[in-house]
């Protein structure tokens, strides 16, 4: 048996030919001319194994036909290393019981079959036992699985807590209120989540869990807004639609989902599979758990009500002066909102269709055309709708945090759960794209120290020479997107805070300043919009129209103004911080970028004194069917999953390792008189013997206190002499 790149079964036939019979049962005939590309498949490779860090094929061939081979089998977890690589199987499958759970408590990685409860067993007991913050990077692109691996891991450490307390339960029923409002039905995953979040589970001395702590990332705000076609807006508005009592809809004078532009956009407002009524029930329920009052659920109801009222508000041109103006026709939508908002509704028409500027303390007021008129109107809502996601993430931590008391004697230790987007590189790529990219710059170059590090403690344990093997990380690409001065943050926060910027000065700065960084790549003419940066997982352009007015996510002052004359105390409340900073202040504050990447400097610090471990989340097919393994699809994501780097850091120290008894056993064929490992007084010695003889002597080889050290080349030579022995 041999194998090809992405894995097959060869047959040499009489004509010369070669009969390639790939993994996914597809013939293919070669001329032999072509066999200089086919090499043998490692023994290793032939039945797939639990642990790739075992295969001798540790290539994206040889994990790519391993996790098929396991897939098949209904195994979706394998292990490479201490990575867990997670294959989406779009079924419930049978291993999540209250059985699996005890089966895999307090037990060694590799005892059992890979798992993610082996996962979470592992991240508990090391915190227990070193007493030591742990934390579980998950990720993968949308619809691998992120979310769901992360429950998991929660009704793991809830049930190894074992407490059926309070804490536990509102811990757990945190998630379906933030699934309510931070995710939808997309293209890709019928539950996408659209924000990051990291939850810091927090346990006492005694490994209860004693509280939590949610931090949530870049919410995507324009869904509320637009959807794309068969794509929906958050699940809470659809739920609300069909669970809501018709007497309280009829408070918000509320119809169906049909009858809302904000709801229908991407002529979709049913989500195969979701039951949108049974679902308002457990968020109502959930929302109790986390000590929302009944208050509360009926103004953030309110809220979502008046964005649906101003979503179908119409905007009509006018002319005024000779200028393009609008108006907003007056309608039952726009007397509700402004009724549910509590403000004036003549208020409301004039924040939307004019523009108040104070230049040199005078105050001048512009109209706005439709076009303008539509942008602000947006813009209140994802104003709204943004605020009041973050205002629920506080309530739920208000509920859940428990810092510890200051005089505390005992000591609290935790693990981290992060389920954040992965590396995205769409056909056109916004400013959306470059956060989310660079944050997983940072967990790229978080990862790679980390498997370089343990690599190190390996060759250390066994004491293996190795200062020197190198590897490289990712410093350049995060050195020009954020760290170096005139990186291009800076330079887009630059941009969005000079009153003249546009994206096109904006580009020119960024061609000007990285022209020459061999991973910046500048707009090939001047008339294009596009740059491109080179990532570890592939180049990705850049479309930059919109990214100042994204990046300064502002609120002109007229809405704040509107908002200030509400007497609505629960938007005043959301609101809280705009309405506390002046004018000038509002000007200069927080960039979107700016925000993000504050929080990721703090999440990159927290990672940094925790633990880490990784899952890798893979999905096999775009069409969320069980059983179907695209193998284009799975090794872009091998790819982008920084597993390549695994290997590449293997590589260039020593991928092949074998116990001692493991290679006598496996070749002491070779040489004359060399006893089976069981009967061997001395193995090391029968090792050095065969390795001298086969190998030869000068060859960069190591032995270690029990292992092996191979580099790929001796293995294809041992292999060789073993075949033909
Ligand atoms: P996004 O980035 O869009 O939030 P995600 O990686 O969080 O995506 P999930 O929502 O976790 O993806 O998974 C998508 C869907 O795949 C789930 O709704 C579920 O149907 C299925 N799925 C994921 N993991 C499993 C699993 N272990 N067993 C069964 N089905 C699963
Ligand atoms: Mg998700």
């Amino acid at each position: 048996e041999f194998d090809v790149p992405l894995g097959a079964v060869v047959k040499l036939c009489n004509s010369g030919q070669i009969h390639v019979l790939d993994d996914e049962g597809n013939e293919h005939w070669l001329s032999s001319l072509n066999a200089t590309n086919i090499k043998p498949m490692h023994p290793t490779s032939v039945h797939g194994v639990a642990d790739m860090i075992c295969l001798g094929d540790l290539n994206e061939a040889g994990i790519l036909r391993n996790l098929l081979i396991r897939y098949r089998e209904h195994l979706i977890y394998t292990y490479t290393g201490s990575i867990l690589v997670a294959v989406n199987p779009y079924q419930l499958l049978p291993i999540y019981t209250a059985d699996h759970i005890r089966l895999y408590t307090r037990k060694k990685v590799g005892e059992m079959p890979p798992h993610i409860f082996a996962i979470a067993d592992n991240c508990y007991f090391s915190m227990r036992r070193s007493a030591k913050d742990q934390c579980c990077v998950i990720s993968g692109e949308s619809g691998a699985g992120k979310t769901e691996s992360t429950k998991l891991i929660l009704q793991f450490l809830a049930s190894i807590s074992g407490q059926h307390s309070w804490i536990e339960k509102q811990v757990l029923e945190a998630t379906p209120i933030l699934e309510a409002f931070g995710n939808a039905k997309t293209i890709r995953n019928d539950n996408s989540s659209r924000f990051g979040k990291y939850i810091d589970i927090h346990f006492n001395i005694r490994g209860a869990i004693e509280g939590a702590r949610i931090e949530q990332y870049l919410l995507e705000k324009s869904r509320v807004c637009r959807q794309t076609q068969d794509e929906r807006n958050y699940h809470i508005f659809y739920c609300m639609l069909q669970g809501m009592s018709p007497d309280m809809k009829k408070k918000l004078y509320l119809g169906n989902a049909v009858d809302y532009d904000y709801l229908t956009m991407g002529n979709c407002v049913v989500c195969d599979g979701r039951d949108d009524l049974k679902e308002y029930s457990n968020i109502l329920s959930a929302m109790k758990v986390l000590m929302f009052t009944d208050t509360e659920s009926w103004e953030i109801s309110k809220l979502l009500a008046a964005i649906l009222h101003i979503g179908n508000l119409r905007f009509e041109a006018r002319m005024h002066d000779n200028m393009d103006a609008c108006m907003v026709l007056c309608s039952v939508n726009l007397t509700t909102a402004a009724a549910l908002l509590e403000v004036d509704p003549e208020e409301v028409m004039s924040c939307l269709t004019s523009r108040t500027l104070v230049t040199r303390g005078e105050t001048v007021s512009t109209l706005l055309n439709v076009e303008q008129g539509l942008d602000v109107r947006d813009a209140f809502i994802k104003g709204i709708y943004g605020r009041l996601f973050v205002w629920i993430v506080d309530k739920i931590n208000a509920a859940i945090y428990k810092p510890p008391p200051s005089d505390c004697k005992y000591m609290q230790t935790s693990i981290g759960l992060l389920d954040i987007f992965g590396f995205e590189n769409f056909v056109i790529n916004s400013f959306e794209q470059l956060c989310i990219n660079f944050a997983n710059e940072n967990l790229q170059q978080f990862f790679v120290h980390h498997v370089f590090k343990l690599e190190q403690e390996e060759y250390n344990l066994e004491g293996i020479r190795w200062q020197h093997i190198e590897f490289t990380d990712n410093q350049d690409a995060l050195d020009m997107i954020a760290i170096k001065p005139m990186n291009i943050i800076s330079l887009i926060d630059e941009e969005s805070r000079f009153p003249k910027g546009t994206d096109v000065t904006m580009l020119n700065k960024l061609n000007s300043q990285h022209k020459l960084n061999p991973i910046y790549i500048p707009p090939k003419h001047s008339r294009e919009t596009v740059f491109g940066i080179q990532h570890f997982a592939g180049t990705v352009y850049y479309e930059t129209a919109g990214f100042l007015e994204k990046n300064r996510d502002g609120l002109h002052g007229d809405i704040i103004q509107l908002i200030y004359t509400s007497s609505n105390k629960f938007i005043k409340q959301i609101f809280q911080t705009d309405l506390a900073m002046g004018a000038e202040t509002r000007k200069r504050s927080p960039t979107l970028s700016g925000q993000f990447k504050r929080s990721l400097d703090l999440l990159m610090k927290t990672l940094g004194a925790c633990q880490p471990f990784f899952v890798r989340c893979i999905k096999p097919n775009e069409f969320k069917k069980p059983m179907l393994f695209e193998r284009v699809l799975c090794i872009r994501q091998l790819c982008y999953s920084g597993m390549m780097e695994t290997i590449r850091i293997r590589h260039t120290g020593y991928p092949i390792r074998y116990t001692f008894a493991e290679f006598v056993d496996r070749y002491r064929v070779l040489v004359p008189d060399v006893k089976p490992a069981f009967k061997q007084g001395n193995m090391k010695v029968a090792c050095q013997c065969i390795l001298e003889t086969i190998v030869g002597r000068g060859e960069d080889w190591q032995m270690g206190k029990t292992k092996i050290f191979l580099k790929d080349h001796h293995d294809v030579r041992l292999e060789m002499e073993r075949d033909t022995a």
